[in-house]
């Protein structure tokens, strides 16, 4: 079934997801300090404000580019992420090596096809920033994977890589869309869905198709089974990140809390999970990303203010 998103809809759904994603990012980075005691989550969350990371700043060009131009301009994106790289955001050594080649002129995918002696990333950098985009398209799942699929080649061209940023944004435009139906999918229906999307020889889809078999056991049990992120790959980390998203889709805080129980790569994994419960949940709401969890996080760069 097709129905008209107004435009200022389609913002506000994204805008949720990255106020999810941020605050995740922000709140799962103060758990990967080496060292310190996840068991402390339940009573006293570190004290703000809680800086956001390399997800967060490469999800606002997401949004930004995709408010300017109305769909991904991958040319525009490449821009967009080497104009706004800092490089204390604490990005991945590649994304490092990648987006410096964009700085200095080489035309992006010359940059992104080179990246890993020429096999091009398969990391997260794609999933991590793109549910916003998979809120946008609330109204097509089609859209939300071809869109995706845009917006992660222009640093990943490996297909694992690109397959990540594809099962995050069709998971987020379900979460979106059923938040707009007044609906909440059952986890192993919403992760076939996003299965399907995928090409069925990958690893991202064969995880997933794992995910939507898994109901009933803790975080920890699942990110033994699928990963949590340690190994930095999109396979390691996108199908726990979508179980826990569809398991805890009414619960932003129990989601997050998931993410820092089950360790690993805890600002990716947090961020991937928070963009797409946030899609569904929306913000200071029942379920939704805490008011005092968004006061907490640093505030979003200024730059990003234009498409508010
Ligand atoms: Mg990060």
């Amino acid at each position: 079934m097709t129905f008209t998103l107004f435009p200022d809809t389609r913002l506000t759904l994204a805008r949720d997801a990255l106020a999810g994603l941020s605050v995740g990012d922000a709140l799962g980075a103060r758990f990967f300090v080496p060292g310190q005691a996840v068991a402390a989550w339940a009573d006293a969350l570190p004290p703000g404000p809680w800086p956001w990371s390399d997800d967060t700043e490469m999800a606002c060009s997401v949004l930004t580019v995709l408010a300017a131009h109305g769909r991904i301009d991958r040319d525009a994106l490449a821009l967009a992420f080497a104009a706004h790289y800092d490089p204390a955001r604490r990005y991945g050594a590649g994304a490092v090596e990648l987006l410096e080649l964009i700085r200095a002129g080489t035309p992006w995918p010359v940059a992104a096809a080179s990246a890993f002696d020429g096999q091009g990333s398969c990391g997260n950098g794609a999933a991590m920033r793109v549910a916003p985009l998979g809120a946008w398209y609330a109204d097509s799942t089609r859209r939300a994977a071809d869109q995706a699929r845009a917006s992660a080649e222009v640093t990943h061209a490996h297909p694992e890589g690109v397959a990540g940023a594809v099962a995050v944004a069709v998971a987020a435009s379900l979460a979106a869309r059923a938040r707009l139906d007044g609906d909440r999918p059952e986890p192993a229906r919403l992760l076939t869905v996003v299965a399907g999307a995928l090409d069925p020889a990958g690893e991202v889809h064969r995880g997933v198709r794992r995910a939507a078999a898994l109901r009933g056991h803790p975080a920890g049990e699942v990110a033994e089974a699928l990963g949590n992120g340690s190994r930095v790959t999109a396979q390691d980390t996108v199908p726990f990140c979508l179980w826990v998203a569809a398991t805890h889709l009414h619960d932003y805080p129990a989601a997050i809390r998931a993410c820092v129980e089950a360790g690993g790569d805890v600002d990716t994994t947090a961020a991937i999970v928070g963009g797409v419960v946030a899609a569904h949940t929306g913000v200071g709401t029942p379920g939704g990303v805490p008011d005092g969890w968004l006061a907490a996080r640093e505030p979003l760069p200024a730059w990003l203010a234009a498409p508010a």
